[in-house]
């Protein structure tokens, strides 16, 4: 049988001939498929554009906010919820509504916006409280100029919100988070210190704020660290807070005897905090005392390493960048803190916040009662002095609150 023969005879063999239809069938869908793939690769690459946006950049938390604001009707929300507490203690809870994770069309200028928000669960390491997310736009087309119009847009809505407001982050794991929502500041004039101590601080902030020329000019690094330090509840907190709110800055409180504060750790993190922005290292003298909590308690702190002296002054000599970085540190223990903390460069300025003077008393009389004259503040004023008791500005306050409504029996 010749070779012709064979195909001929197979080709009148109807199993053979539906077998290798259906071979064909296949090598021809997988062609397809192939195409199909490289066609929406091309098309993606030449057609398309995108953004990416991970959750560690500034931007992330306007444009989350842009989406649900400006673009998509999204039905499928997440829940970001934040309780405040005012300076009274009263605690108010608000919900923002943002894009849950998932992928969410909307029309922004014409086009049709893909928005992919991806939550990737595998990235919360021991430090990384939030899990890692980015945002992802994409477009048809190749105007790449739509991308920084939206995010122009969202970030004149997210200056619009905080115009004027005190915006508050703080650390979690190797990032800094905006805590709540922005708030309106409290006025430095409602923190009642010692007289002129206040004004001292606030025109050496002034200053260097203004004078970053002088610093390059001499190859100073320009960084100003203060110190504030005396017993709790005087005030030194709500003064730092007060003044980046003068400022128009806003407030990076950082702890530093948080569970998992490692030299590491500080050290990136006063390197990475935000512009305009006033670092609040609290509780230095925990730092100090060099306390290793892995050792003292090694299943609770396995693995998580600790803060060591001499880290903390390496995380502050480090500390400089253009725009001017001013860290506020607090103690209640100036006696535990060693001269080398404390020496110009890393403490350029350091005031005691101490407990209620007579003139405070009578500010704070003065404030609290507005009705009220002077002579009845130094009434009250001359009447706590003579229990011969110190007393803080916090226990003052909660005195005054008792009696809100009954000046004359505060005395
Ligand atoms: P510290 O940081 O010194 O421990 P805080 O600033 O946290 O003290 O003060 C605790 C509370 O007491 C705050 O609610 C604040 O309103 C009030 N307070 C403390 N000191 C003053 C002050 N000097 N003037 C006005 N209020 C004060």
């Amino acid at each position: 049988m010749t070779i012709a023969e064979l195909f001929s005879s197979l080709g009148d063999n109807p199993y053979f001939g539906a077998g290798f239809g259906l071979a064909g069938l296949g090598a021809g869908a997988a062609v397809l498929r192939k195409g199909l793939v490289v066609a929406t690769i091309l098309f993606r690459r030449h057609c398309m554009i995108s953004m990416e946006v991970p959750s560690k950049d500034v931007s992330y938390q306007w444009i989350l906010k842009w989406i649900s604001v400006r673009g998509t009707k999204t039905h499928h929300l997440s829940v970001d919820t934040s309780i405040t507490q005012n300076d009274v203690g009263k605690l108010t809870t608000k919900y923002n509504f943002i894009p849950s994770p998932g992928d969410h069309f909307f029309r922004y200028k014409k086009n049709w916006i893909k928005v992919e928000r991806v939550r990737e669960q595998q990235m919360t390491g021991a430090h990384r409280e939030n899990p890692w997310e980015t945002v992802t736009f994409i477009a048809l087309g190749n105007n790449r100029s739509i991308f920084f119009d939206i995010l122009e847009e969202a970030r004149m809505l997210a200056l619009d919100s905080i115009e004027g407001k005190l915006i508050t982050y703080v650390a979690k794991g190797a990032e800094w988070r905006q805590f709540g929502f922005p708030r309106t500041p409290r006025p430095l004039s409602s923190v009642v210190l010692e007289e002129g101590v206040k004004e001292s601080i606030v025109s050496d902030v002034k200053e260097f704020i203004s004078n970053q020329p002088w610093y390059s000019a001499r190859g100073i690094p320009y960084r100003r660290g203060y110190l504030l330090y005396g017993p709790p509840g005087c005030g030194k907190t709500s003064f730092i807070t007060a003044l980046a709110g003068e400022l128009q800055f806003s407030i990076c409180i950082l702890s530093l005897s948080e569970i998992g504060m490692t030299d590491d750790r500080l050290n990136y993190l006063l390197s990475i905090a935000p512009q305009d922005s006033i670092i609040l290292l609290e509780d230095v003298d925990v730092a100090v005392a060099g306390r290793d909590m892995s050792r003292e308690d090694p299943d609770r702190f396995a693995g998580m390493g600790s803060l060591t002296f001499s880290g903390l002054l390496n995380a502050l000599d480090g500390v400089a960048s253009t725009e001017g970085r001013i860290v506020f540190m607090t103690t209640n223990h100036l006696e535990r803190l060693p001269p080398a903390l404390i020496r110009p460069g890393r403490v350029d300025m350091k005031e005691k916040i101490d407990f209620c003077t007579k003139y405070q008393l009578e500010q704070m009389f003065l404030r609290f009662f507005p009705d009220q004259n002077q002579e009845e503040a130094t009434v009250f004023a001359d009447c706590v002095m003579s229990h011969g008791q110190d007393v803080s500005a916090a226990q003052i306050q909660g005195y005054f609150m008792f009696h809100k409504n009954d000046p004359k029996n505060s005395n």
